[in-house]
């Protein structure tokens, strides 16, 4: 089995989950106890806290561990909205790109039984914001803006800090999902000018049920978990100290991996799989704006993209159709590709290859050629 949608999950790192062992067995205190064994834990949190922050440039106390990036960004989402209420206050506007991942879109839409109301932010054929409409969209009644910083179906970066500079200057708040990009390309919090960055530990080799709110000094965010005070009163819930522990290890290693090129080594190879697609007569969906290295987005107009991911499944190749959370509109069809004006035929022909660290150039070049063999087997069925 070749595993080529890492953008869905990517395996556990060898040193990640030997960095967690010791906290699942003889180091099973809870960081809130005061005596020796819970402090040993709270340090071991701590130092992740630390590791967490230094991958994103931000101070270890911005830091706030969650279970997952959708918790993270509902938690910034809503947790603004009902500070907002709280404080009597009149921004009911929440503004998002028409490409964001369902648990920003949705945790908006929920807000409606609350008197919020959310637009979505247009984006050009790239995929890409279209910051001179959010420009026209965004007025003082916006209470945030959330723009991701790199798409899950097609690896497209966003202008984040352009966005963040206009939500700033008419007082909005702004929220960046980072779950795509955190661990695969540089991220700096200062850069982006976010007040809220989300990110998720089993995209960047930790294991699922861990994640971070990166909530900037000074923002003030009502809790959505109260509990024992843990988190500093943000998020009760007695911490997950083995993930955290792997989270904190993942970050250290994504951030000597970037140092190394790595980064440079999973785009060529994506490149070359591309290469080779676009000859097949694929369209890379975003392909001409840049994008992280690991996610390619291809449309075959002539073909369903399920079938597709189907056979090369059959052939011991795991890869996606768009995206394997897509908010569907019923039919399907991925939000995120008809907002890039694809046409039905395209959307619905459209598959998602990702690869990652471990993926090595002979896994590539047998994604290729089950892809290729299988997109040659339905063109000839299908006449
Ligand atoms: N945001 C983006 C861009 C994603 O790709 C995903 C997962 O696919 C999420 C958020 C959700 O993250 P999690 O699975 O940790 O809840």
């Amino acid at each position: 089995m070749i595993y080529g949608d890492w953008a869905a999950t990517s395996p556990v790192a060898e040193r990640v989950r030997e960095a967690m062992i010791p906290w699942f067995s003889e180091k099973f205190g809870n960081p809130s106890s005061l005596h020796g064994r819970g402090q040993e834990a709270k340090a071991a949190v701590e130092n992740a806290r630390r590791q967490t922050a230094a991958l994103i440039g931000a101070k270890s106390d911005e830091v706030f561990f969650t279970s997952c990036g959708t918790e993270s960004s509902n938690w910034a989402i809503k947790g603004s909205a009902l500070r907002c209420l709280a404080e009597g206050g009149k921004r009911k506007r929440l503004l998002v790109s028409a490409v964001e991942h369902p648990s920003v879109l949705r945790a908006c839409e929920a807000l409606a039984v609350l008197g919020f109301q959310t637009e979505r932010i247009p984006v050009d054929g790239n995929g890409v914001v279209r910051v001179d409409i959010l420009e026209r969209m965004m007025e003082e009644d916006c209470l945030l803006a959330a723009v991701m910083h790199a798409n899950n179906e097609t690896g497209v970066i966003q202008p984040v800090a352009e966005c963040a500079r206009i939500a700033h200057k008419h007082g909005a708040l702004f929220l960046c999902d980072a779950v795509q990009t955190v661990g695969h390309i540089p991220v700096d919090v200062n850069a982006l000018q976010c007040d809220f960055l989300s990110l998720s530990g089993h995209k960047l080799s930790a294991p699922k049920g861990i994640g971070a709110l990166c909530v900037r000094e000074g923002i003030a965010l009502f809790p959505l978990i109260d509990g024992g005070g843990q988190e500093c009163g943000r998020r009760g819930g007695t911490e997950n100290t083995a993930e955290i522990v792997g989270l904190g290890e993942a970050c250290v290693l994504a951030g000597e991996e970037l140092e190394s090129g790595e980064a440079g080594r999973i785009a060529s190879l994506r490149n070359e799989i591309e290469k080779a697609l676009v000859e097949l007569g694929g369209v890379i969906n975003g392909g001409a704006v840049p994008r992280v290295p690991g996610i390619s987005g291809i449309s075959f107009a002539d073909l369903g993209g399920e079938n597709l991911m189907l056979l090369c499944d059959l052939y011991g190749v795991c890869i996606s159709t768009g995206s394997a959370c897509s908010l569907g509109h019923g039919d399907g069809v991925s939000h995120v590709l008809r907002a890039m004006g694809l046409s039905e035929e395209a959307a619905n022909g459209s598959i998602r290859i990702s690869i990652g660290r471990e993926t090595s150039r002979s896994d590539a070049e047998e994604i290729l050629r089950v892809v290729k063999q299988c997109v040659h087997q339905i063109r000839s069925t299908h006449g």
